[in-house]
């Protein structure tokens, strides 16, 4: 398995990184992506992945748009050398919070998405209460062989098409659709299928039934696997081997080099 959305940097884990990444290796989670939320916590991402030799994300969430620099290409140009990093994001939009002004996010937005297009790389977005202003934004943005995935899907069966067919992006599924009340979700992972699916925990927030409540991690990603099997009605082995073919796809992680050290 391969977590496509963790924050592995996080200081939730700052006390036992090290028996964290083991129990994952442990549970079959192979590699993870350690997503960053802004620059310096980009530049944590990167020395964490470096350090265990996974990979890392680079990006500014819609929450931190309004203290992001001017020229978001300049800023992130060396961060972009660095071994390791495989995609830009999250970046995206949440009008659920609002933390940062819907203008700045769309801006940063927007400068991600022009930055991976030139560096070819994926995107990793954040979208919360913001489906429709953010398919008008890929409308305008995405151009033709652009890779994403809408991390941390948590919308209905009609965004989740609109995404897949619209866009061709991936739908990141994470602990959420382990909850009671999750049926729409469930109802639009079956709409979309396997294929458009990638697993995540999005760790240490949101841990999957049953540890919810608790601090998450990369091992308990086995739980939300069981769920996506049980709920597309086919073996755990077939949702292991697809979502991670799914992931190595958007990443590029055949032949990506791994950092040695
Ligand atoms: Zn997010
Ligand atoms: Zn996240």
């Amino acid at each position: 398995m391969i977590d496509s959305h963790a924050h592995l940097h996080d200081a939730a884990f700052d006390a036992d990184r090290d028996t964290v990444v083991h129990r994952a290796r442990q549970a079959g989670v192979e590699t993870m992506v350690s997503v960053g939320c802004d620059l310096e916590d980009s530049r944590r991402a990167i020395a964490t992945a470096q350090r265990y030799r996974i990979y890392a994300s680079v990006g500014i969430h819609p929450h931190e748009a309004k203290a992001a620099p001017n020229d978001i290409a300049t800023a992130f140009g060396p961060l972009l050398e660095e071994q390791g990093v495989v995609a830009i994001g999250e970046t995206g939009l949440d009008f659920y919070y609002d933390h940062s002004p819907r203008g700045a996010q769309e801006r940063a937005l927007r400068a991600q998405i022009a930055v991976a297009r030139q560096r070819k790389l994926p995107l990793i977005f954040h979208v919360r209460d913001a489906h429709e202003r953010m398919r008008e934004v890929l409308r305008e943005e995405l151009t033709d062989g652009m890779r994403g995935v809408i991390h941390c899907f948590t919308g209905n069966t009609i965004d989740a098409l609109a995404y897949v067919e619209g866009f061709g992006v991936y739908l990141g599924i994470g602990g959420v659709l382990t909850f009671k009340n999750a049926g729409d979700l469930r109802d639009a992972v079956k709409a979309v299928g396997i294929e458009h699916v990638l697993l995540e925990t999005d760790c240490p927030y949101l841990a999957p039934i049953p540890m919810r409540g608790k601090r998450n991690e990369p091992a308990y990603m086995k739980y939300t696997a069981e769920v996506l099997a049980q709920t597309l009605g086919i073996p755990p082995s077939a949702v292991l081997d697809q979502t991670t073919r799914n992931a190595v796809e958007l990443f590029q992680l055949r032949g990506a080099e791994r950092p040695d050290s």
